[in-house]
Formats: C-alpha cells, structure tokens, sequence
C-alpha cells in the first residue's frame, strides 16, 4: 500500500497547484483530473459554463465498467480563497510536506480526499457487472452551481439515480461516516441610494434607508435562536445559526455609498421550516421600502443512519455510529441520488485555514478506505 500512498503524495501535490479558487476557472485542474481518469480506464462527460463574471468552470462525471448501480465518489475541484495564507515556508499552491503533513491550499478540503479515491481506483479491478462512477464538481463553495448543472445535465448522473447507485461525499470526515448534514438559505436586504462625493450635495447615502431595519432584523434574529421550532437536536449548535454582514459600494468615506447590503446566511435542518421566518422579513422589507433577494437554497441532507450502506461503510471503517455535520456538501443539490453517505480523510478543522493542511496518515488510511469501499459497496442497497 505505500506505493499507493506516495502516488496519492504526488497527485495531492499535482493537484494543489492548480490555483483553482472559485471565482477563477478550474478548466485547468478539471482537465488534469479528467487525464487522470482516462489514464485510469474512466469514461468522461464533461460538463462546462460560464459564471456571472464570465469564467470558464467545468464539472466532470465519469464511469468504468459495465452495468449500473455500484459505487459513486464525488468531489469539488475549487478552493477558498488563500488572500490570507500564512505559512512563511510555503505558498497556497506551492505545497509542501513537512512534520506528517502536507500544507496546501485545498489540500484538506478537498483535493488530498480526491486524490486517494483516484488512487484506489487505480488499484481496484474493473467489475464489469458494477460500475465505479466519479462526480468532481465546481463552484461547490460558492453556491454549488456545478452540482445543480450535473443534476440537470449529466447522462451518467441520471443513470446512478435510476439505478439506486451509492454514493460517497468525500468531504473531509476523518473518515467518520456521516449521515446527515444543515443545507443553507441566503438573502440580501438591499438599500438603494446615489453615489457622489461628499463635498456636494449630490448623493444620497444608501445606508440611512438600511439602518433603521437593522434592529428588527437582529430582534427577529435573535428570537429565531431560541425557539425551539427552529432547532434541530440532531446538530451541534442545533440552531439555524442565521449570519448576518453588511456590504457597502462603493465603500470610500468621501463618497456616498449608492448600495447598502445586509447579507444573510441561515443553515437549514430537516424538519425545521423557515418559510415563516424568510415571510417576516419581507415583511420589514416592506416596511421600510427595500428589496429582499433569496439565491437559490441549499436543502439540508438526512438519509436513516440504519440504512445499509451507512451499516456496511461503518463496518468498513471500524466505527460504532454514524454523525451529522453542520455544514453543507454538494449531497444537499444532488440527493436525487438516494443512497449517499459522506466519509472523507482530512478534519473539517483544517480546512478553509490559512495554514491548511491534511496529515499523510489520512491520505494514506484514505487510498485504504476508499479501495476497500469501492470493492466491497457495490451490490444494490434495498431502499
Ligand atoms: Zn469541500
């Protein structure tokens, strides 16, 4: 297994480089994935848009073997951004290994994940009666737009639906086995003014229209935390944990800003209903006369932690229960796919950090646990 261990090393490494931040394209780290793929015997659709500001991104799907059903292992090529990398001995995309771990921007979250899964797949034998699927998307930190096209797009997505394919999020877990995640609801408050210099009497200053709403948003807030029809007890915080920032363009204090912004973020659970909340505040929305803008929800994910393949995996990687997770994962766009459980190498505590990394004994015990799962999950679960 060491040899194995050292390409997922070199592939990690490859894959780092690619400075691959979500506002720029991952054309390129796309295309080296998907080399990769074939290299390794995959067949690969590839799936490609334009964002709001014009880049290139691309989301791949890819297949080996014959038959349906099987095993899936999904993945996202971007990254945070590293504007404040703060290792002095190596760069964001520059990685390096250093103490048992290899420093890198997306090393943990998620290109070290990505490259053991293909690691072991280069290991396991084809089966030709249980096909080994890949889905590496883009965009899956900033609104999972890559996700949403291969849901509405992919050939070989739509096969793994029909055929109750079992999918695995490779988001890093320590190799925990997960089974549900908070998905995620994002609306702006905008306030509308003019921009000019403040040495005339020409602008008007958005932020005088967006700050008396300010404090029956916090209130509704705030009450929202504590009732308990806004909480989940299977999370930790079981709260929405609704997230508020304020934005102002431009943003010199010599100018009148032309756009207040109050942004908000609230991670949603199953079972919990916020519809009565986003109706309040449009309601103050109204009131004082600003536009309210809701992006595209994330839902929240559950699948039964007895399912069969949360069992079978648990009992793969020598674990008691499965957990849930706070934050969001492409799972909650493509859950179409029923069978799906998340379980990467990495913590989730070194990720979107300034000074990233992933230990190589996760790289390695992931190569291990990904050849094993992709051997042995490949019978069709009773759903
Ligand atoms: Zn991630």
């Amino acid at each position: 297994m060491n040899v194995a261990w050292e390409s997922a090393i070199d592939l990690v490494t490859k894959l780092v480089r690619f400075p691959s931040v979500s506002h720029e394209s991952n054309e390129e780290v796309s295309q080296a994935v998907a080399d990769e793929l074939f290299r390794i015997g995959f067949e690969v659709e590839w799936l490609s848009y334009r964002d709001s500001e014009g880049k290139t991104k691309v989301s791949l799907v890819a297949k080996r073997g014959k038959g349906t059903g099987g095993v899936a292992y999904l993945a996202h090529t971007d990254v945070v951004p590293a504007d404040d990398w703060s290792l002095d001995f190596c760069g964001p995309f520059d990685p390096v290994v250093q103490d048992g771990r290899l420093y890198g921007r997306g090393a943990c979250d998620m290109k070290g994940s990505l490259a053991c899964a293909l690691v072991a797949a280069s290991i396991v034998p084809t089966d030709d009666a249980a096909p080994l699927y890949f889905v590496v998307t883009s965009d899956e930190e900033v609104g999972m737009h890559g996700a949403r096209l291969v849901d509405r797009r992919s050939q070989l997505f739509e096969e793994m639906v029909e055929s109750h394919t079992i999918g695995i999020v490779g988001e890093p877990t320590k190799l925990e086995v997960v089974h549900a995640h908070k998905g995620g609801l994002r609306f702006h408050v905008l306030a509308r003014g003019k921009s000019a210099h403040t040495s005339t009497r020409d602008g008007l200053n958005a932020n005088y229209a967006l700050i008396p709403a300010l404090e029956p948003m916090l209130q509704l807030r705030h009450a929202t935390e504590r009732d308990p029809r806004f909480q989940n007890p299977m999370f930790d915080p079981p709260t929405l944990s609704w997230n508020m920032t304020i934005t102002n363009e431009p943003e010199a204090v010599n100018v009148t800003t032309s756009l207040a912004q109050l942004n908000n973020f609230l991670r949603l659970m199953p079972g919990v209903d916020v519809e009565s909340i986003v109706a309040q505040v449009e309601g103050i929305c109204e009131r004082h006369q600003l536009d309210f803008v809701r992006s595209d929800d994330v839902e929240p994910w559950s699948v039964a932690p007895d399912a069969a393949w949360i069992q079978q995996m648990l009992s793969l990687v020598g674990r008691r229960a499965s957990q849930s997770v706070c934050y969001a994962t492409d799972a909650g766009v493509l859950q179409r796919l029923q069978a799906m459980m998340i379980c990467g190498p990495g913590d989730i505590q070194q990720a979107h950090r300034s000074d990233e990394w992933i230990s190589l004994e996760q790289l390695q015990l992931g190569v291990e646990t990904y050849a094993k799962a992709f051997c042995a999950l490949q019978s069709k679960p009773s759903i």
